[in-house]
């Protein structure tokens, strides 16, 4: 099955209206294929002006979060709502430094991803295991717990992209191998495929996360069930365009 290649740059609390700028400038003037779709994901101030910005079709923009009610007495929150009226088109959840940082357990990520899917908005849902948890051996029990409590929530999965992170690689530099990314990569499917059917399951786009770069992006390129990556810091510069070219 053909997945088309899905880039997420995750630009975390990082940017200014300068920077961004010539972020967008440089996809603007970046050669991209056709066949590859690419996520900018600017801190919630800038998605507006990234949305405007953006001249390729391929390129679109989502934010790092929202909450999961539309509006009301939620001081410092973002609404998908919101977040859509200014040109967001995906929202990230679940990733581990709101797991970590922000108490974001599994319960309330499934809650978002659902309210977000019901308003229109596609998530990059992100899981995967810590550091002591892979010591531990039980990194396929912890992205089988993340995701059964996505499914226990939502049903139709056709706007959802899993990004597999694992925590301990997450802008460490110490990527996960091609081949222990594959591994776990082909587990996820199988597990959705279990819950939802293999079709479903083949459609899904499944992306890794932790220390992508420009380098080390086309090593990945042999492994059938890695459709893309989800990038932090290598998203804020030039090689952001190396690993968007690097299947082609
Ligand atoms: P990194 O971050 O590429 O800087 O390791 C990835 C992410 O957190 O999504």
């Amino acid at each position: 099955m053909a997945r088309t290649f899905f880039i997420g740059g995750n630009f975390k609390l990082n940017g200014s209206k300068q920077s961004i700028t010539e972020i967008v400038d440089r996809l603007n003037d970046a050669s991209i294929p056709q066949n590859v779709e690419v996520v900018i994901c600017p801190p919630a101030p800038y998605l507006g002006l990234a949305a405007s910005l953006v001249k390729k079709s391929q390129v679109t923009v989502g934010a790092q979060n929202a909450y999961l009610k539309g509006s009301g007495a939620y001081t410092g929150e973002n609404s998908v709502e919101q977040i859509k009226d200014v040109g967001a088109k995906w929202v990230i959840l679940g990733h581990s430094e709101r797991r970590t940082y922000f108490h974001e357990d599994d319960k309330l990520v499934a809650e978002k991803t659902k309210y977000a899917l019901d308003q229109g908005v596609g998530v990059i849902l992100c899981i995967g295991e810590t550091l002591e948890e892979k010591k531990a051996g039980v990194t396929l029990k912890v992205v089988d717990t993340q995701l059964t409590a996505v499914l226990d929530q939502v049903k139709d999965w056709s706007n959802v992209v899993v990004a597999y992170e694992p925590v301990w690689a997450i802008g460490t530099g110490l990527a996960a191998t091609p081949e222990d990314a594959q591994e776990i990569h082909a587990h996820i499917r199988k597990f959705l495929a279990e819950k939802l059917g293999a079709g479903v399951a083949d459609k899904i786009r499944i992306l890794y996360g932790g220390s992508a770069n420009g380098k080390n992006a086309v090593t990945f390129k042999d492994k059938p069930d890695v459709d893309g990556f989800l990038v932090g810091g290598a998203s804020l510069k030039p090689e952001f365009v190396d690993i968007i070219n690097s299947r082609n």
